[in-house]
């Protein structure tokens, strides 16, 4: 809560480039309220200091009559979707070793037998993170499908900006860092508005708007704000959170990867509970798991 409010009261220091007074109120989960659309195109940019995960999509698991599993224990939906996959290998329907959905998910993940668990894909919304974390996340290719927020079509003059985790709480810094953002976003405004002049003669202003914003975008720092729909199925969403929140990966990301993590383990907790979450020298959180790449 502490954390919302210093958040919003960083937002309304942000002198630029209207008066507090034209800006919509931020609601009270900061750094979370819908900022670009449908607001004027002149007002304060967000500066967000954590990301937002919503999950859209989930598995809903519909079990065939002429199958049936003897379940045993607490599972979700992903989780017996990839038991029902499991138990079809072998004809184990019945249950003969009686093991719960979370004892036999973990006995899979000790075989490494994880293509079961690319059945289960889970779709995320993603805000609030910058575009240099996209542009580490969709390296991740196997098991995922990606959409995200274009620069060409969106008007950008309206971006929020992502504060990178170690400027955060260093005054200095902080200002510093706002300085170059707010001089970028003035930069775009300006070569969108010549580059309109520019190309007058391009009958559609659609088209000339793309070519006008396309351009400009080059100056736009990589802190400017970017949502994306990742959809991954478990063994990619594993390996994935492996290599990104751990130690070596950079900051903003291995925030962002914890975040995903803690979501992963509600949605389906038997398919990452070998993931630990624990501080690391450097005093920031990092996680490590039991079953490397299964
Ligand atoms: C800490 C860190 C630093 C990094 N630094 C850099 C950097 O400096 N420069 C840079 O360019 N990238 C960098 N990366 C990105 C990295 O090289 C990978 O592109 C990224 O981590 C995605 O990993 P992946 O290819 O294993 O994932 P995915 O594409 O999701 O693949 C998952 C797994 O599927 C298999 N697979 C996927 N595609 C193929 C294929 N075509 N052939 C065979 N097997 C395949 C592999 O087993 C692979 O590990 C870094 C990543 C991390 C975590």
């Amino acid at each position: 809560m502490a954390r919302a409010a210093a958040a919003i009261s960083y937002q309304l220091q942000f002198q630029f480039p209207v008066p507090s007074s034209q800006f919509p109120v931020p609601s009270s989960r900061f750094p979370f309220p819908v900022s670009r659309f449908p607001f004027p195109v002149s007002r304060f940019p967000l500066i967000y200091l954590e990301p937002r995960l919503t999950v859209l999509s989930r598995p809903a698991f519909a079990e065939p009559a002429h199958l049936p599993v003897n379940w045993l224990g607490d599972s979700t939906d992903g989780e017996r979707l990839a038991e029902f996959a499991g138990r079809l290998c072998y004809m184990s329907q019945r249950n003969p070793a009686n093991r719960t959905t979370r004892d036999y998910l973990e006995n899979i993940k000790k075989q490494g037998h994880g293509s079961v668990l690319e059945h289960a894909n889970y779709s995320v919304l993603i805000e609030g993170v910058s575009r240099s974390l996209t542009h580490e996340l969709v390296r991740h290719r196997a098991g995922w499908a990606y959409s995200q927020l274009s620069q060409r079509y969106v008007d950008e003059s309206v971006a929020d900006f992502v504060m990178p985790p170690a400027i955060i709480g260093d005054d200095t810094l902080e200002t510093a860092w706002k300085a170059q953002v707010e001089s970028a976003q003035k930069s775009y405004v300006t070569l969108v508005e010549e580059l309109m002049q520019r190309y007058s003669w391009v009958a559609d202003k659609v088209h000339r708007r793309k070519m006008a914003r396309e351009a400009a975008r080059a100056v736009l720092p990589n802190a400017t704000e970017t949502k994306i729909v990742a959809t991954g199925n478990v063994r990619a969403w594993r390996t994935m959170l492996e290599l990104r929140s751990s130690e070596g990966a950079e900051m903003e990301i291995r925030r962002f990867a914890l975040t995903g993590l803690r979501l992963m383990q509600q949605e389906a907790p038997a398919m990452f509970s070998d993931f630990e979450i624990y501080v690391a020298e450097d005093r920031k959180e990092a996680a490590r798991l039991g079953y490397h790449k299964i």
